[in-house]
Order: structure tokens, then C-alpha cells, then sequence
């Protein structure tokens, strides 16, 4: 399935590159697709669409998947949204130009990938946590943030990436202690989170 979009492929991971946009790493896209096919997930949330990478690799793990995906970026959105008619995709990728934090939806969806502003992710949670049908994921993306949070705080040098890695472990602790949903966290990628509610 993917091997005839393998070009299109490395073109996009290409541009991503040029263009420093954080698009999920190989290892991550693999657990994800991986977690896709075997979880059987149909209808799919994310947020932070990017340039379309990771909602387009979700969308060829099978023809029955539906992903929503939201960006606030204008020149990233419309990249994706090049994108995915490149795939001919645009029947099952809906792209919502928007910032998450404004949004409301009313569907339901069996996973919601979170993978946009990392210190505002125990929003996002809660904000779309009420979208998701009874056993569905929340998935997290970035949990290790590069690697800072194993990291000392004293080595952390910029105030901000600081402030930063304080609230991607508070998003860790939010998880640990929430009683609706049990979390683990995975050593791929960038560290990723699913967390199924219970
Ligand atoms: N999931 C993508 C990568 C997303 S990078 C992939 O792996 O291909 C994170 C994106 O989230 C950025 O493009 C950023 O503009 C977007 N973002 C950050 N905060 C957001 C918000 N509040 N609402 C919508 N998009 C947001
Ligand atoms: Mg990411």
C-alpha cells in the first residue's frame, strides 16, 4: 500500500526537513501506524496536522480510517492541504484550519493523537477528552521532548525551554494521577504517551 507513495513520501519528509517542521520521527510513525492496525481504529483526531505527514501515513494504514486534523499555522495548513490531494486523500482527511484551543467538536473518534504545542497538551486533553468513544486513546506524542526530560533541570540553560520541560512533566504527573484513563509511556520516537480510557 504505501510502497506506490514511497516517492511522494520522501518528498514531504524532504520539505519537512528544509523547512524545520517537527513532523513525528520514523520510529514514532511506525509504533503509530502499527497501534492503528491492531487497536482497528476507524476515526481518528489529531492535533497539530503540520504539513500533513502523520495524518496521511494514518491514512494509508487501511481504506476504513477518517481523520480529522487541526492546525493553526496558515502556510503548514495549506501545505497539507496540497498534500493530501497529492494522496487523494481529501475524502478521509478533514483539515480544519483553526487553533485547537478554540475548537469544539461534537464526534466521537476511537483515537486523538496529540501532537502540537507541548506545554499545552493537559488542555488538549481536556478539551477533547469527551470526544472519544467508551475504550478509545489519547495518544501523545513528544512525551521526552528531545531527551530534556531526563535531563536535570540545571542543565537546561534557556529560561523558557525550562518552563517548557516543567509543564511537559506536570502533562506527565496529570496523566500518572488521572483515574479515568491508564497511561504508558513508550520509549519510541520522542517518548509517546497512550493513555485508554477505562
Ligand atoms: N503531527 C505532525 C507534526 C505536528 S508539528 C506530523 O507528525 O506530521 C506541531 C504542529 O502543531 C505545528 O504545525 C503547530 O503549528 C501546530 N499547533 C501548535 N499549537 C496548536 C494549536 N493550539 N492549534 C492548532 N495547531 C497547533
Ligand atoms: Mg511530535
Amino acid at each position: 500500500m504505501v510502497g506506490v507513495y514511497h516517492t511522494k513520501i520522501r518528498e514531504m519528509k524532504e520539505y519537512a526537513k528544509r523547512e524545520n517542521i517537527p513532523i513525528m520521527q520514523e520510529e514514532g510513525i511506525d509504533y503509530l501506524t502499527t497501534f492503528i492496525i491492531s487497536h482497528q481504529i476507524k476515526d481518528v483526531l489529531e492535533i497539530g496536522t503540520a504539513i500533513g505527514y502523520s495524518a496521511i501515513m494514518m491514512a494509508l494504514c487501511y481504506p476504513k480510517i477518517k481523520i480529522t486534523s487541526i492546525e493553526r499555522d496558515e502556510k503548514r495548513y495549506l501545505e497539507a492541504l496540497k498534500n493530501v490531494k497529492r494522496f487523494g486523500l481529501e475524502d478521509r482527511i478533514k483539515l480544519l484550519f483553526r487553533d485547537a484551543l478554540d475548537v469544539k467538536l461534537s464526534d466521537k473518534y476511537d483515537m486523538i493523537f496529540i501532537d502540537a504545542a507541548k506545554g499545552q497538551n493537559i488542555n488538549f486533553f481536556k478539551r477533547f477528552e469527551s470526544n472519544l468513544n467508551d475504550h478509545g486513546f489519547i495518544v501523545t506524542d513528544n512525551m521526552y521532548f528531545h531527551g530534556y526530560l531526563k535531563k536535570d533541570e540545571s542543565e537546561i540553560k534557556s529560561k523558557n525551554l525550562r518552563a517548557l520541560v516543567r509543564k511537559i512533566r506536570d502533562y506527565h504527573t496529570f496523566l500518572a494521577n488521572n483515574k479515568d484513563f491508564s497511561t504508558k509511556i513508550y520509549e519510541v520516537g520522542d517518548g509517546i504517551a497512550v493513555s485508554e480510557k477505562k
